[in-house]
């Protein structure tokens, strides 16, 4: 006898849920993308006790007509796709009809729903999955969904909800997400009574942004704009003060649908390539629309990832519009910010944007004087723990990570406002004696002046300065009309020499020299095989190795302008980095070549500076087209406005 039996509809629908509900954010998330489906301009979502006690939905879409009540609850029955061919050009943000019947056979729904202006409407009562009262109800034209007590037939599963505060941070994370995907969508959110969340609705991602993130945060980023002709990008990059310690403060929209992307991600990072300190993520939000056909939802019951059917393309498209839209955009931290805003509780959130700058902390040593070690930078999310997070999961999503400081101004250029900085330790070590450096720093100028058409934004953008002094024989002291500015003399250096030594890298090689006394480099076996594989790349950029039996290559010549003395410690790296990293491409190899250089020839801290030298840093770095992080991403000038300098002496008062 057989053995196997069809399932029926509640066992199917419950095993569905594992799929589909995972945690109250997951009902939030299909109800929220349910009221977009359905047109609404204002979604309203309450959640009590993290969504486990009540999660409700209220939109004003076009609602459910009464005939459909029972149906929307059934499995695979949906009114977004008629056909199998729908299925690739899908414009709607559901389509596989799940979400009802198995949110339903997990928790006691009740929907009210009206699909016309009458005042009148259906109310559905569904509990674990059945039917328990069906009524004609007054209701306005839109759709009302609650849900209670999620998983109180499944207690396995209801074992494993984490703490009220670690759902709330799921719930608010979905509710965020979709705000910072429709703009245009009037949204609010409530848990036990308290506002979390309230969007305008006016189109105005900048305003979404400030809600969520805070006002600075949203200052602090520029738009993004391009179009291609399978596909089009808007939304708002952060400049790279606006730094998180994880990905989450990333969120990437394809036809408005909130996706996880690795591609889009890696494409955006290699955007801001030398100005992110390693292991930090802008905020960022990337929005693209492109011809559904040219994407596939259907990979995840969650549809959180998708596949794009000409990924180079778009990643190439994406760095390009990230790169265009960062570029020469100024960005100099305030010294004078406070750091002690980021417990704020997300109902002080305003979408107003208070007039730019000035309301950093007064009295005091400003935050930038004090030494400390080096923990990233700006940093202002670290140590906040406000979300709690157990598992660490929610913690920088959006709204968890650390609420900025108050007001940056942006971007005018004297940098007004706060924006938490610190200062890296000074103590870089070895004394270079001065002539190395010096000569760098005459040298560069005819290679490292940009194109004349952008040399005249950058005098737009970065402040002229002079020279004031240097202090700890490690920071410059400057000023000009508009206030007081510390600059990192090393990291100042460095970025100089980094646009220096790149575009010698980028030159067709000449003039090479024989090392005196060949150097030899040798490597285990399997790396030897990588770095054979990447002769002509170092070849490139001018640099000659000879394999020399098995696993050694000789060094035979290196481009004449190498830092002198350092030809073999350089090489060395290179390769090494090369062996460890595999997958280089030239672009990342030039620009890898060109920050060890860089590293090796720049003035270290601990170093006295002439007047004159110090001025001519200041104009080089003026000249430099990224003149705000030296090339690991650290910031190279803070700066400190003559009204923060006022309020610091309590000149002003406020
Ligand atoms: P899907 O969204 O994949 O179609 P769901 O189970 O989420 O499946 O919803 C089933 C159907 O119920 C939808 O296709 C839609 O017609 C209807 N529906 C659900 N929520 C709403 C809503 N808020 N407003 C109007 N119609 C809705
Ligand atoms: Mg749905």
């Amino acid at each position: 006898m057989g053995i196997i039996l069809l399932l029926d509809d509640h066992i199917a629908n419950q095993i569905a849920a594992g799929e589909v509900v995972e945690r109250p954010a997951s009902v939030v998330k299909e109800l929220v993308e349910n009221a977009i489906d359905a047109g609404a301009s204002a979604i309203d979502v309450e959640a009590e006790e993290g969504g486990l006690k009540l999660v409700r939905v209220t939109d004003n879409g076009h609602g459910i007509a009464p005939e459909d009540m029972e149906l929307a609850f059934q499995r695979h029955a949906t009114s977004k796709i008629r056909s199998g061919r729908d299925l690739f050009r899908i414009a709607t943000l559901g389509f596989r009809g799940e979400a009802l019947p198995s949110i339903a056979a997990v928790a006691k729904v009740s929907c009210r729903s009206a699909a016309g202006d009458g005042g009148l409407g259906v109310r559905l009562d569904i509990e674990g999955g059945r039917i328990v009262r069906r009524e004609e109800t007054a209701a306005a034209r839109g759709t009302d969904i609650e849900v209670r007590e999620l998983f109180f037939n499944t207690p396995a599963r209801l074992k494993y909800m984490r703490t009220v505060q670690t759902e709330l941070g799921h719930v608010c994370d979905a509710v965020y997400r979709q705000a910072l995907a429709h703009p245009e969508i009037a949204f609010t959110l409530r848990h036990n009574g308290q506002s979390l969340l309230r969007t305008p609705g006016n189109g105005d991602l900048r305003q979404v942004v400030a809600a969520i993130y805070g006002t600075a945060a949203a200052r602090a980023m520029v738009e993004l704009a391009g179009e291609h002709p399978d596909y089009a990008i808007s939304g708002l990059v952060a400049l790279p003060v606006e730094t998180r310690s994880n990905r989450n403060a990333v969120t990437v929209v394809v036809n408005g649908r909130h996706v996880r992307s690795p591609a889009i991600l890696q494409s955006l990072l290699a955007a801001y390539h030398t100005m992110l300190p390693v292991n930090r993520y802008p905020l960022a939000v990337v929005h693209l629309r492109m011809d559904p056909s040219l994407l596939d939802v259907n990979v995840h019951p969650s549809k959180l990832e998708v596949r794009f059917s000409k990924e180079t393309e778009l990643r190439d498209f994406v760095e390009k519009a990230v790169g265009r839209a960062l570029s020469r955009q100024p960005y100099i931290p305030s010294g004078a910010s406070s750091r002690s805003s980021r417990t704020a509780a997300p109902e002080q959130q305003s979408l107003r944007f208070s007039p730019a700058g000035g309301t950093g902390r007064v009295g005091g040593w400003p935050e930038a004087l004090k030494e400390r070690r080096w923990d990233g930078y700006p940093s202002r999310d670290s140590g906040n723990s406000r979300a709690g997070e157990a598992d660490g999961k929610a913690a920088d999503a959006p709204g968890s990570g650390g609420r900025p400081s108050k007001g940056r101004g942006f971007p005018r250029s004297g940098g007004t406002g706060s924006g938490a900085s610190q200062v890296r330790r000074g103590t870089e070590g070895t004394f270079v004696p001065e002539p190395v450096w010096r000569a760098a720093l005459e040298e560069p100028a005819a290679v490292a002046a940009a194109p004349a058409e952008s040399a005249e934004n950058r005098e737009a953008a970065f402040p002229e300065l002079h020279w004031v002094g240097q202090v700890h024989g490690t920071y410059i002291v400057a000023q000009n009309e508009s206030g007081l500015f510390l600059i990192d003399q090393h990291a100042a250096h460095e970025r100089i020499q980094y646009e220096y030594f790149y575009d010698l890298f980028g030159r067709p090689p000449e003039g090479s020299q024989e090392l005196l006394l060949p150097v030899t480099l040798e490597f285990p076996p399997g790396e030897a095989a990588v770095l054979r594989g990447k002769l002509p790349v170092f070849e490139a950029i001018g640099v000659y190795l000879e394999e020399f039996g098995g696993n050694a290559f000789i060094v035979r010549s290196v481009p004449h302008w190498i830092p002198k003395g350092e030809e073999e410690a350089l090489v060395r790296e290179m390769a090494e980095w090369i062996v460890a990293e595999r997958d280089v491409d030239l672009a990342r190899f030039r620009e890898k070549a060109a920050i060890l250089c860089a590293c090796k020839a720049a003035i270290k801290a601990n170093s006295a500076l002439s007047r004159e030298a110090g001025q001519r840093l200041l104009e080089r770095l003026g000249a430099c087209r990224q003149p705000y992080t030296c090339p690991h991403g650290r910031p190279i000038v803070v700066s400190f406005s003559r009204y923060e300098l006022d309020k610091m002496f309590k000149r002003v008062m406020s």
